[in-house]
Parts: C-alpha cells; sequence; structure tokens
C-alpha cells in the first residue's frame, strides 16, 4: 500500500560552503513543494550561518536549523582536510543518528528521507541503519562523478594505482561521448601530498559502495550541459541548475555576510561592462599572485567588482594591495569581502566572471549566460575549467609564467580577447537558453525533479 504524507526530511550537507548552499537551495525548494525540512550543519558550521544572516529568521521560518559537532575544537584548523575527516568519522555518524532519533520520538510520521551529501556515505550508512530512505547529493559535475565511479575501471586499465598515483599522463575519455579528461585533474589528484591522495581515494571508493543502496543519486547539473556523463551512469538524476530558475529568490546558508551595497554600484555601471572577480569559498592567493592580480585588473581600465575575502591571501592583510592601487582605482573598482554572487551575476552591467572554477560558480554564471575567465585552484576545478573553455567555449583559460605565476600582462591580454570576441557571450546566451529550458515546465531536470518529489511523497505504508 502507498500513501501520501507530509515528509520530513533530514538533510546533511558536507561542512564546506559550497557544500551548504546548493543543499540549502534544494531544501528551500522541497519546503515550497510541501515538505518538512531538518537541516544539520556542523555546530562550527551554524554558527557561521546563524551569525551571517544576522537575525534574518526568513529561512528559519521554513526550515528546522540544527547542529552537530564536527569532532573539532573551536580554534583548530578546519583546512586541514585529513585531521577534519577524521574528526568528522568519529563524531559525526553517532551525533546524526541522535537526531534522527530525536526526531522520530517527537515526529509520529517520523523521518522519511535522509538526503545526505555524496561525500558524506556514512551518513547514508546511518539512515540504513535506521531503515530510512535515503537519497545521494552531488553538488558538482556528474563527469566529476563519473570520474570517481570509473576509479575501478582506471586501475584495471593501469591509469592510476590503487593509491590514486598518475600512472599515465595523457588525456582519457571515460566514454566516447564524454569530453576527454586529464588524470592529474582528478579530484584526488589534485592534491600534492600523496598522503592525501591516498586518503582522498579510499573516502571516495568508501563513498561509491554506500552510494549504491542508496534510492536516488541526484545531481546539481543539467543533461543539457553533460549529455555523455549522464548517459554513462544513468543511474545519476541531473535535476539542476538549481538555481538556473531563479525560484526563490532567497539565500541562504552563507558563512559570510553578503554585502549588497555592491548591487547599487553595479546599477551604476554601464551595461556589459563590468569583470566580477571571485574565488569562492576555499581559494587562497599568495601575496605576489594577488598584487599580480591587482595590477592586472587596473591596467585593464574596466569596472571590476572583486571579492576580497579576509582569508583570501596567504599570510595578507590590508597592506596586500599594491602601493596606491585603490586611489588609482577610484570608482572604477569596487571590493566587497563576500559579495550576493547569484544577484551579481543576473546583474546587466556583469559582462564577464573571473572564477576559480567552483561548480556552483560555474552553474551560476552559466544560468546567467556570463561568459567566464578561469582561474582554477584545486579538487574539481581544473575539470570544469575544460568543459568551460575547451567543451562549451565559454570562456579563456589563464596560463603561468616561467614563475609560475598569472602575470598582469597575461590577465589583460585574456581580459581584451574576451571582450574584443562577442562569440564568447553569444555561446554562454545559448547555453543560458538551453540550462534554463532544462528546469522550467517540461525540460529534463523539470521532469526529474518532478518525478523525484513524486517519490519523497510517497512512502510505502
Ligand atoms: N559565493 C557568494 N559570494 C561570494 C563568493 C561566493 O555567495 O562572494 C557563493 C557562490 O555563489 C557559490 C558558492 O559561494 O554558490 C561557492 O561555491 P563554489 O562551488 O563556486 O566554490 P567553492 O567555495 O566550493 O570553492
Amino acid at each position: 500500500m502507498v500513501e501520501l504524507i507530509q515528509p520530513h526530511i533530514v538533510a546533511i550537507p558536507y561542512p564546506a560552503q559550497g557544500h551548504v548552499l546548493p543543499l540549502m537551495e534544494l531544501s528551500l525548494w522541497l519546503v515550497k513543494e510541501g515538505c518538512r525540512i531538518t537541516f544539520v550543519n556542523s555546530e562550527f558550521n551554524h554558527k557561521r550561518v546563524i551569525k551571517a544572516s544576522s537575525g534574518n529568521n526568513d529561512v528559519r521560518n521554513k526550515i528546522s536549523l540544527v547542529s552537530i559537532p564536527d569532532g573539532l575544537g573551536p580554534e583548530e584548523d578546519r583546512t586541514d582536510l585529513k585531521k577534519l575527516t577524521e574528526a568528522i568519522a568519529q563524531v559525526m555518524p553517532g551525533k546524526l543518528e541522535e537526531v534522527i532519533n530525536l526526531i522520530n520520538e517527537c515526529d509520529e510520521n517520523g523521518v522519511s528521507c535522509v538526503i545526505a551529501d555524496q561525500n558524506l556515505g556514512w551518513a547514508l550508512g546511518v539512515a540504513e541503519k535506521l531503515n530510512i530512505r535515503r537519497v545521494a547529493f552531488w553538488p558538482a559535475a556528474a563527469a566529476t562523478l563519473a570520474s570517481l565511479f570509473s576509479i575501478p575501471k582506471l586501475i584495471a586499465d593501469g591509469v592510476i594505482d590503487s593509491d590514486g598515483a598518475i600512472l599515465k599522463k595523457q588525456g582519457i575519455k571515460l566514454s566516447a561521448n564524454m569530453p576527454t579528461m586529464k588524470p592529474s585533474d582528478f579530484v584526488w589528484a589534485t592534491f600534492p601530498d600523496p598522503a592525501m591522495c591516498k586518503m582522498v581515494m579510499e573516502l571516495v571508493v568508501e563513498n561509491n559502495e554506500r552510494v549504491k543502496s542508496a534510492d536516488w543519486i541526484i545531481c546539481n547539473s543539467a543533461k543539457e550541459l553533460e549529455p555523455g556523463a549522464f548517459a554513462l551512469f544513468p543511474q545519476v538524476s541531473p535535476i539542476g541548475p538549481l538555481l538556473a530558475s531563479n525560484r526563490l529568490g532567497s539565500s541562504a546558508g552563507h558563512f559570510w555576510p553578503e554585502d549588497s551595497n555592491c548591487l547599487k554600484w553595479l546599477d551604476q555601471q554601464p551595461h556589459n561592462s563590468v569583470i566580477y572577480v571571485a574565488f569562492g569559498s576555499f581559494t587562497i592567493l599568495d601575496l605576489t599572485q594577488f598584487q599580480e592580480l591587482a595590477l592586472g585588473l587596473e591596467s585593464s581600465e574596466r569596472p571590476f567588482l572583486w571579492v576580497v575575502r579576509e582569508d583570501l591571501i596567504l599570510n595578507g592583510g590590508n597592506s596586500a594591495y599594491p602601493k596606491g592601487f585603490k586611489d588609482r582605482i577610484g570608482s572604477r573598482g569596487y571590493i566587497v569581502k563576500w559579495a550576493p554572487q547569484q544577484k551579481v551575476l543576473a546583474h546587466p552591467s556583469i559582462a564577464c566572471f573571473l572564477s576559480h572554477c567552483g561548480w556552483n560558480s560555474t552553474v551560476e554564471s552559466v544560468s546567467n549566460g556570463v561568459p567566464f575567465l578561469c582561474w582554477p585552484y584545486f579538487a574539481d576545478q581544473m575539470f570544469n575549467q575544460s568543459y568551460i573553455c575547451d567543451v562549451w567555449k565559454v570562456g579563456l583559460g589563464f596560463n603561468k609564467n616561467e614563475f609560475g605565476v598569472i602575470g598582469k600582462e597575461e590577465i589583460k591580454n585574456k581580459m581584451d580577447k574576451l571582450f574584443g570576441d562577442e562569440t564568447f557571450k553569444e555561446r554562454a546566451l545559448d547555453l543560458q537558453a538551453k540550462v534554463n529550458s532544462s528546469v522550467k515546465g517540461g525540460g529534463n531536470s523539470n521532469k526529474i525533479f518532478g518525478e523525484f518529489i513524486d517519490w519523497i511523497k510517497t512512502q510505502r505504508g
């Protein structure tokens, strides 16, 4: 027998900004569809989200925000992924189980489904143990997930060894319809430390196993963006880009307060003129690189909006800018610590996005028809750059000089090239149209999301 209930969903993201935001977006979407959501952040991130929203209760009125410890002390370094991963594995599964048991005691229908970030295989394990239906949420490109699922084949073909080390350097295709991938761009291989590479590989293999028993694997991407990857792994369901239809217009889950004043500055800039520069939540630049970027923006002679997070510059501070930079730039440049990025990318004055190519940034820009200048840093960003530059042809990458730095001349040259060739914008608008029609009524992502919602709302009795 099948009955319809108000589903109570526990959503748990990997504890990083680029994972919390899209799962929050999905959760808000599910609320709109009549679901109840308990959103489980780590205590550390929960505090940041609450502080950054500074009393705006909009989200808390819709979603129950709860937190569990991640196993590290308040001052411990959470950029040390090895330490963080080990601490999480020790503490979070037990705490998640407690949260679910508590809900089950208070809510007569109990938790109907757990949606966990694909990187948290253990959370799917907790749901399995408690006999709860489970969904793995993949917030990045399907091609990246395809590379993780293909690890056994990559080992069998001698492309990598069992520790993830690269044995063959030349590009490979996971299937005839997928773009060429450079083995050095595989997520685990972007960690320079072999011990980290091995640890990430082992985690991936464990997650792959857990995910096999999930009821759904949903991905924040669209068939129109990655037909080959979705054909290779049809069990992965494209439901995105979640932000493309700008359904909710509400942002939540940010770790830093958004500085909306930049939108007023954007209002004063000519249509299609501004370079938006942002490196997501994790990327770090050393001082030389930061200064070259500043000088490149200066020499471009174009308006720019630049996100300089407090922790963007390695050992940096306010004195990191080249001498006299801010005076010379004047009102031509606007610098913020954290921008309302989705609103920025939707603003008509934005001409291009100088981006680190995180997947959220990638799909947000694609959804707004904004071409890219690509500056990837690590993890999946290298591969995302190849989608942008080689497959969709909506952006240009930078070349490093003999000192391993992207120099100011290179930055200016690539900006001039992108602005001087209208075909980048034309292709970006074509891609935007395809992606947006996918999330609208009758589109691929829309249909699959509809099936997913129907499944969520139906519980076996
Ligand atoms: N973001 C933002 N304001 C900023 C910079 C980034 O709101 O000033 C958001 C951006 O819209 C995206 C997320 O932070 O949703 C970053 O995710 P992404 O996958 O691009 O990069 P990551 O931070 O994971 O490296």
